[in-house]
């Protein structure tokens, strides 16, 4: 079964969804997916990448914009003709069917001949490890054996790109670490596209090759896990994938100076843009304990949280800020200690382009990577 991309590129341009009702779930989605390649729609509950998704299976028309694989219009073909596979998650079986007639519904859809549908069944149930299974009724596997089954249906067709809407949020913790392993290697293994839907900064940033971010129908950065992560786009896209603490501070003549500390370090975000900011920093780069990087943030301790090799705290520093620090030993509430951030580990952006709390402003659209 495993094959190269059968494609070079899926190519969307400037797809949009108005409701009926006025209301706009996605708003000019630009985005260029490669052969192989590995796609993240990352962003909160509503930010429209299911409306994305839908677009692109087909299950809901465009008001704007078209979608291309290399020369090949498809925003303009039913769904079926996309030849797309879809993973959903609910999982959306037939419950009266066996496991192995689940498998099988889409080459009876397509003609494939009885010989052929056996084989090709057997493959891909063998390839997500329910080859024991396959006489049963999905009703008696667990939901991740469950969710297997709706990946094999997925890709027995050899569909040219597979999309993905939420496919382990209703497995446990545990289950969904291994199944997230377990999508990422038959991705490698059979060559495919996917496209994958999220809501969970930690599996987008694992799977994918390059994520969207997005937030109220718009993106707001496509790039690398790496780029995301160590260079957030905004405030909203830092507060998203985990830049926690937002500290107030100001920019002038090239510095930041976070507010109350009298702390001034360079930086080049600060360069030619003077004003009021916010400085985010994850609570893992925030140090109790540590060694001394940068002028001392004193914290009066609220909570102390065992987390295996550090303590995650919550203190309040003394503007009555509430910060999130990790330290090296457990500390009792109302403690007064000190964290230690490295400069280049705090991201800077001016505050009227969002805290992650409030509507961000766009600094990327379309095309970033
Ligand atoms: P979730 O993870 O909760 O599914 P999402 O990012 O996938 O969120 P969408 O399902 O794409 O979000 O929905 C985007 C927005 O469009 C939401 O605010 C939703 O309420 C709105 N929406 C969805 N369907 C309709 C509809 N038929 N009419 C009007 N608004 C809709």
């Amino acid at each position: 079964m495993s094959r190269a991309a059968t494609f070079g590129e899926l190519r969307i341009d400037g797809l949009g969804r108005r409701f009926p009702n006025g209301f706009t779930a996605l708003d000019g989605l630009d985005l260029t997916v490669q052969g192989g390649e590995f796609m993240a729609l990352l962003g909160p509950s509503g930010c429209g990448k299911s409306t994305a998704l839908n677009l692109l299976a087909g299950l809901l028309e465009p008001t704007s914009g078209s979608i291309w694989i290399d020369e090949q219009r498809v925003d303009t073909l039913p769904s079926e003709k996309r030849n797309f596979g879809m993973v959903f998650q609910n999982y959306a079986l037939f419950p009266h069917l066996t496991v192995a007639e689940n498998v099988a519904f889409g080459l009876r859809m397509r003609k494939v001949g009885k010989a052929e549908r056996t084989a090709r069944v057997r493959r891909a149930l063998d390839l997500v490890q329910l080859g024991e299974q396959a006489d049963k009724p999905p009703g008696q596997l667990s939901g991740g054996q469950q969710q297997r089954v709706a990946i094999a249906r997925a890709i027995v067709v050899e569909p040219r790109l597979v999309l993905m809407d939420e496919p382990l949020s209703n497995l446990d913790a545990k289950l969904r670490l291994d199944m997230r392993t377990e999508i990422r290697l038959l991705h490698q293994e059979l060559g495919l596209t996917t496209v994958y839907v999220t809501h969970d900064q930690a599996e987008a940033l694992s799977l994918a090759d390059r994520l969207v971010v997005m937030c109220s129908g718009v993106v707001q950065q496509i790039g690398t896990p790496a780029e995301v992560y160590d260079r957030p786009a905004n405030a909203f896209v830092a507060a998203f994938v985990g830049y926690r603490n937002a500290l107030p501070a100001r920019m002038a003549g090239g510095t930041v100076e976070i507010a109350g500390l009298g702390w001034a370090f360079p930086s080049e975000r600060a360069q030619g843009a003077d004003g009021d900011a916010v400085a985010m920093i994850r609570p893992d780069d925030l140090l109790i304990g540590g060694p001394e990087t940068s002028r001392p943030i004193p914290l009066t301790v609220r909570v102390c949280e065992y987390q295996g090799r550090t303590f995650a705290v919550e203190g309040r520093t003394a503007d009555g800020t509430v910060v999130h620090a990790h330290s090296l030993e457990p500390l009792s509430p109302g403690r007064t200690v000190d964290a230690n951030v490295q400069p280049e580990r705090i991201q800077v952006f001016p505050s009227d382009a969002g805290s992650g709390t409030q509507e961000p402003a766009l600094v990327a659209s379309g095309e970033q990577s």
